[in-house]
């Protein structure tokens, strides 16, 4: 059976399946997470398993949550193996400070993301990055260029002030959409996140506060945008120009107003 006719039974829009087809690609996502025997490997949507079964003989625990049940059979048919724990569930739901308790180790966290439900993936993982030791993902190009952008262009926002907050984030490479089934439209980038140990701590409620306000408009300046929190005054005093606007200042100078707020 081909390539095509395989998938084309299991494919399901809803859950964002594009599945990878190109085996050098993925002899080089397993070379890029470079697995040991000893880690827990944790992947988000293994699908029809084209990266996992090359997992399988690299490491005691491999994890996988599949949404979809008709996958999540078949993967449990085809990998019957101790060393496979396959949840079922949206991992949405899935806690990982358990798991990794249970584990007593932090984990390493692999996927090719669904496309149409990426953010509110990275947005649930994010907050365990304490238990985390790193994460690969394979992300649409676009969001993986807001994700690692920096101050002054136009794909640095709310994303990667938030993402590059919790972590140092390393692009890794670009794969075309002629390696997926379905062919997608997009290209694809795989990043690593590697968690970082910040200094201060921040209030996420607060952080999301300031960057709405600031990049609801992003042209307009800061001074205007940022007034309910600040006053002309106290932006100067923090040393940060009240004419910029919200894409010229950088990420720390967020963290630093964040700590700031006094609500
Ligand atoms: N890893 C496979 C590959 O590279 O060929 C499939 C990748 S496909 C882009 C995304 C996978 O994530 C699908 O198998 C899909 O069913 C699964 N998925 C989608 N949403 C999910 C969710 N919320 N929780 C767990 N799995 C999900």
């Amino acid at each position: 059976m081909n390539y095509n006719s395989l998938y084309k039974k299991n494919f399901k829009r809803k859950f964002g399946q594009v599945f990878l087809k190109d085996v050098n690609v993925i002899k080089s996502i397993i070379n890029l997470i470079c697995p040991k025997i000893n880690q827990i490997i944790v992947e988000i949507g293994p699908g029809t398993g084209a990266v996992t079964k090359r997992l399988v003989n690299l490491v005691k625990y491999l994890f996988l949550i599949e949404i979809d049940i008709d996958l999540a059979t078949k993967l449990t048919n085809k990998l019957s193996n101790n060393n496979i724990n396959i949840m079922c569930q949206n991992v949405i739901n899935t806690n990982f400070f358990i798991l990794s308790r249970q584990m007593n180790q932090k984990l390493r966290l692999f996927g090719n993301l669904p496309y149409n439900n990426c953010i509110n993936i990275i947005f649930h993982v994010l907050k365990y990055v304490n238990v985390i030791h790193d994460i690969h993902f394979m992300l649409q190009r676009e969001l993986a260029n807001r994700i690692i952008a920096k101050p002054n262009s136009k794909e640095y926002g709310k994303l990667s002030i938030i993402m590059q907050y919790y972590y140092n984030i390393v692009p890794l490479i670009t794969i075309s959409p002629t390696s997926f089934y379905p062919t997608p439209k997009v290209y694809s980038t795989v990043i690593r996140f590697l968690p970082r140990n910040y200094k201060i701590s921040i209030n996420l409620d607060k952080l999301i506060l300031i960057l709405n306000l600031a990049f609801n408009q992003r042209r307009k300046k800061i001074k205007n945008s940022l007034k309910k929190l600040f006053s002309i005054k106290d932006l100067i005093k923090y040393n940060i120009n009240p004419s910029l606007r919200a894409d010229e200042i950088t990420i720390d100078q967020y963290y630093y107003l964040t700590n700031k707020i006094n609500i």
